[in-house]
């Protein structure tokens, strides 16, 4: 739109997903934490791979395999490089590999804590729409109006209002986004032309509060 203000935020949460598993160390369901370590382990051609988490009670480990007697020739350059130099970014979208967790653990807990990085992107002048897209590269446990209400300063009830006046819209979302996590490529749209605060609102956008 020619009459916005469009900036880009950019969530990343800031604590892994953490699997409950039953501990060997100090018996019963304990949550694990990835500890962003890889153990490697090469038998003739083949070679294993695992991530390493530690128990939180008792710091008893567990390796969840990323996978098991893989031939050398047949892993992916990059993902061996990453595996052999512990590549933190590789390692931390491996932590946040939900499905991958899912099918070693029943229950996963999921922290809404997040950074959130915010860009200008383009600024018309006298603008009156705020335009928000989001980056969102790693899983986020974090609601759509919870961001929004938070990082704008604005109640959860006076989204939804303006949603219902079609003072907010959500590009290619479903109709209750608002109470969805968030996701990458979502664009949110803001009407702001009868809004008094829209300065106060743009410092906030913009991360310059
Ligand atoms: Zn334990």
């Amino acid at each position: 739109m020619c009459d916005s203000l469009r900036v880009r935020w950019t969530i990343v949460p800031l604590t892994a997903p953490q699997p409950w598993l039953t501990c060997s160390g100090c018996g019963g369901l304990k949550p694990f934490q990835a500890s962003g370590k890889t153990r490697l382990n090469a038998n003739g051609r083949k070679l294993d791979a695992w991530l390493i988490y530690k128990c939180l009670a008792c710091e008893k480990t567990w390796n969840r395999p990323i996978f098991e007697r893989r031939n050398i020739r047949d892993i992916e350059p990059g993902i061996l490089a990453a595996l052999q130099s512990n590549d933190p970014l590789w390692l931390q979208a491996e932590a946040f590999d939900l499905d991958g967790l899912r099918r070693k653990a029943q229950r996963i807990d999921e922290f809404p804590e997040c950074s959130i990085a915010k860009d200008v992107l383009s600024e018309a002048r006298d603008w009156t729409h705020l335009e928000i897209e989001l980056m969102v590269p790693l899983p986020a446990a974090l609601r759509l109006d919870r961001l929004l209400a938070s990082e704008l300063g604005v109640s959860r009830a006076r989204l939804q209002a303006l949603q219902d006046r079609a003072m907010l819209c959500i590009a290619s979302g479903q109709a209750d986004a608002l109470r969805r996590r968030v996701r990458g490529g979502t664009v949110v749209v803001l009407d702001l032309s009868e809004e008094p605060e829209r300065e106060q609102l743009q410092r906030r956008a913009a991360g310059i509060a």
